[in-house]
């Protein structure tokens, strides 16, 4: 058991100005300090009792300069550590809105390197599993968003979100032993980081697109992304379960400052209301006299009872916005998060037995157990033992006899026949021995053997097992002599054709053979005499397990060449699709390529590009099927995504995309050719030792004593050329998970960006509706921010002078 308090970090969201009125201190050894300085005029605005200076204690500060990496490095690792050695684990981000909780967990859409503890932890899980193979490790991920005390699962394969409600409810249930399960919320397996990743963004897409205006969810729901991992070593019936909660909490702002109306405001006390039972579950827990903690008030709570308080290693990041007009809010943040480093967690290693496993070693056990009963009472089997039975006893007491070890032992198990049997075989033994001796000793002294002259103390057992293993040892060289030596045969030869052709084509240049060409060298029985150097040359060579090695590399770049293959089409077509109509036949559209991307499928209920699951539990992208655009929607449309908001991002992530694929594609290049060169190399090296083996036979040489430098510089250059390769099919690796990475941020800003559009359409729409010709509200040309004309927007008080397309 690790008793441990909750730890808690102070991060600061980067701000334009900077500010003046916070320092941190990380120097202290103890602990790091965040100290806000306020002057007396704004310390009225919002605190009462008029104090200027504020100290709050965190286990370290990360400022403004602060990586995400060095995020993942300090606080996400040591809680995954403690994970994979069978803890539970959560991580959980609070601050107001803003404040870079979401940046901090989930990570920015902008780039790769702004990826944030989830997507990190993911990968480092899948590494740390790659790198022990004694143990078996299945990991299952589910995602719950929490919304108005409602919970719904954002990774449910069967159903597509466009509204929130439209996701399978999650409810609460709890057991005799008051543990808390959750019906309804899909655990999905992840069998590699991919998998892993993509059920993240699935889960991401769906709540965006499960998000309208009025329920904000994004900023108004909790969000807890769970990674379920299972350990066990191979044939062991203990197995080790853990959890990693990472959770992205809903905005802290307090209700009097966000002036919101109606039902708003119901909604906005719901989140506040669960917050709040947080922080009085944290305020009880912090109380060491109070023995009722009431997580039951909230779903939060229950969700997180093991997190706080109870089995976790539990770490908190308090997000900060440290501008002067969000200063009152983070003191408020900080100060919440002074009463959670109170709290303390019992965290225990999560083992247990796996049942079926456990009730196989049981009735084993029993059985054995019964049956020594049954020899220490006395009773034994009635039947005799079958030949079958006897035969086989009879060759374990020969081995056993054959055995060098004084120490060897004869395991009969509990059976008295058995051992009945052993004894009248031992006797049959010493009686034949002896009639042995008998007859030895009336042999006249010129006959004595050969070897009980030189070996008087060796058995004739022994004798005879040393001369049959001579004899084998005897066939084995004639044989090799012959291979040998009809080896020397076909390597002459092949020097003899191979001068002939170099003689008829004549070729000036008398430099050696390229022995790989030669017919009849390569594989073959040539291959299967392993003729090293004595062993010593057997670490420059390629060992089996080398060879495996390889292999595995091979397969593994085989597999990232296909990736990195099948990611190009996609940013191809990303590039320049143009739209698919309905029977598959491409449209005639040859403008601006850079809109074609965006075909916009339209169906009943939702229009959006969706992430789904199959059944087998993969990922998969694809768009969802639905009638085509009308043309006039197309086109407004196109001008819709010219003008938004996110269409550098896009432009940004397909550039670097480009760049990343054609980087894997030369890599993956370099790779071949490199593999082609190790290949080329060992085929060198083998013919030079198929050469130096043949003429050791000739001189009658032992193989493998002359040191040859020929040798020895092919080792060099194959040690050199391997790594080279792993250090470019390391590279070949991360590059296959970036790109992975920027295409699910891709993926995500295109449904936002349809998202948004299909929020501008309907609105537009319906007040079309109510437009008349010379009415004041109506449809105009929004300025847009860089100055271009085009899209389309609503101002109840401007006269329409432009009119949507037609087919709008
Ligand atoms: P929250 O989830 O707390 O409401 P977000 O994580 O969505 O806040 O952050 C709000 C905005 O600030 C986002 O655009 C995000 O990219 C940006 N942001 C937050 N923290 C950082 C940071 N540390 N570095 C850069 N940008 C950040
Ligand atoms: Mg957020």
């Amino acid at each position: 058991m690790v008793q441990q308090t909750i730890q808690i970090f102070g991060r600061i969201k980067p701000t334009g100005k900077p500010s003046a009125v916070f320092s941190v201190d990380n120097e202290d050894p103890t602990g790091a300090s965040l100290d806000f300085l306020l002057p007396r005029d704004l310390s009225d605005g919002f605190v009462n009792n008029k104090r200027e200076s504020y100290k709050f204690r965190f286990k370290k500060v990360f400022d403004q300069h602060a990586k995400q990496e060095d995020i993942f490095e300090n606080i996400a690792r040591p809680v995954a550590d403690s994970v994979l050695a069978g803890f539970n684990g959560a991580i959980f981000a609070y601050g107001q809105t803003g404040s870079g909780k979401t940046f901090t967990i989930t990570g920015g859409a902008e780039r790769y390197a702004d990826r944030g503890i989830i997507p990190r932890t993911l990968s480092y899980l899948f590494e740390r599993f790659s790198q022990d193979s004694s143990t078996v490790y299945t990991m299952h991920i589910s995602y719950l968003e929490i919304y108005n005390e409602l919970g719904y699962d954002l990774l449910d394969p069967r159903h597509e979100a466009s509204r929130l409600e439209d996701l399978p409810k999650v409810l609460i249930m709890e057991d005799a032993d008051q543990n808390i399960h959750l019906r309804n919320l899909s655990l999905q397996q992840a069998a590699n980081e991919e998998e892993a990743l993509n059920l993240l963004f699935l889960g991401d897409t769906n709540r965006m697109i499960a998000e309208t205006p009025l329920n904000q969810a994004s900023t108004r729901s909790h969000c807890i992304f769970t990674v379920h991992l299972c350990r066990r070593e191979p044939g062991s019936a203990t197995l080790q379960r853990s959890k990693l909660h990472l959770v992205d909490l809903a905005g802290s702002d307090r209700v009097s400052k966000t002036g919101l109306n109606g039902v708003l405001l119901t909604e906005a006390k719901y989140i506040n209301l669960s917050l709040h039972f947080l922080e009085q579950v944290i305020l009880a827990l912090s109380e060491r006299s109070r023995s009722h903690i009431p997580y039951r008030n909230s779903m939060l709570t229950s969700v997180l009872r093991d997190s706080l308080g109870g089995n976790c290693m539990t770490t908190m990041i308090a997000t900060l916005a440290v501008d002067k007009r969000n200063l009152d809010e983070s003191i408020s943040t900080c100060r919440f998060a002074q009463r959670v480093a109170l709290i303390k967690n019992e965290a225990i290693l999560n083992e247990e037995l796996d049942p079926v496993l456990l009730i196989a070693h049981l009735k084993e056990e029993i059985l054995t157990l019964k049956k020594q009963l049954a020899t220490m009472m006395g009773e034994q089997k009635d039947e005799q033992l079958t030949a079958d039975e006897m035969l086989k006893l009879e060759e374990l007491i020969e081995a056993f006899l054959n055995d060098p070890d004084p120490d060897g032992t004869l395991s009969l198990g509990p059976a008295m026949r058995k051992v009945q049997h052993s004894f009248s075989y031992f006797k049959r033994k010493i009686l034949e021995k002896q009639t042995e001796r008998h007859q030895c000793s009336q042999q006249p002294p010129a006959a004595t053997r050969r070897e009980d002259v030189y070996f008087p103390h060796m058995s004739p057992v022994d004798v005879n097992s040393l001369k049959e293993m001579l004899q084998q040892r005897d066939n084995e060289i004639s044989i090799l002599v012959k291979m040998l030596k009809k080896e020397k045969k076909r390597a002459d030869d092949a020097v003899v054709q191979l001068s002939r052709i170099t003689d008829c084509q004549k070729l000036s240049s008398q430099s050696l053979p390229n022995y790989s060409t030669v017919p009849g060298f390569g594989d073959g029985m040539a291959d299967t005499l392993s003729l090293n150097r004595g062993g010593q040359a057997s670490s420059e060579s390629l060992t089996g397990e080398e060879n495996m090695e390889l292999g595995e590399d091979v397969s593994t770049l085989s597999k990232l060449t296909g990736q990195v293959a099948s990611m190009c089409p996609l940013s191809q077509q990303l590039k320049s699709t143009p739209p698919q109509s309905r029977d598959g036949n491409v449209k005639g559209h040859q403008e601006d390529q850079r809109v074609k991307v965006y075909t916009f499928q339209e169906s009943h209920e939702g229009n959006m590009n969706q992430l789904s699951l199959n059944h087998g539990g993969q990922v998969l992208l694809y768009m969802k099927k639905g009638s085509q655009l009308s043309a006039g929607k197309q086109e407004a449309f196109e001008i819709f995504i010219k003008d938004h908001e996110e269409q550098q991002i896009i432009e940004d992530h397909k550039q670097l995309i480009k760049k990343r694929s054609a980087e894997a594609r030369t890599l993956s290049e370099q790779l071949n050719q490199v593999r082609n060169t190790i290949a080329e190399l060992r085929k060198q090296l083998q013919m030079r030792r198929r050469q130096s083996a043949a003429q050791s036979v000739e001189v009658n040489h032992p193989p493998g004593e002359k040191f040859d430098p020929v040798e020895e510089d092919l080792c060099e250059q194959i040690r050199r050329e391997k790594i080279v390769y792993k250090s470019a099919i390391g590279r070949l690796k991360a590059l296959s998970t970036e790109i992975e990475h920027l295409q699910l941020l891709l993926e995500r800003v295109k449904v936002k960006i349809q998202k948004d559009f299909q929020k501008w359409w309907t609105q537009e729409a319906s007040s079309l509706q109510g437009w008349e010709p010379g009415a004041t509200a109506g449809f105009h040309t929004r300025p847009s921010s860089s100055g271009t004309p085009g899209l389309w927007t609503l101002d109840s008080t401007a006269p329409p002078h432009r009119r949507p397309a037609s087919g709008c």
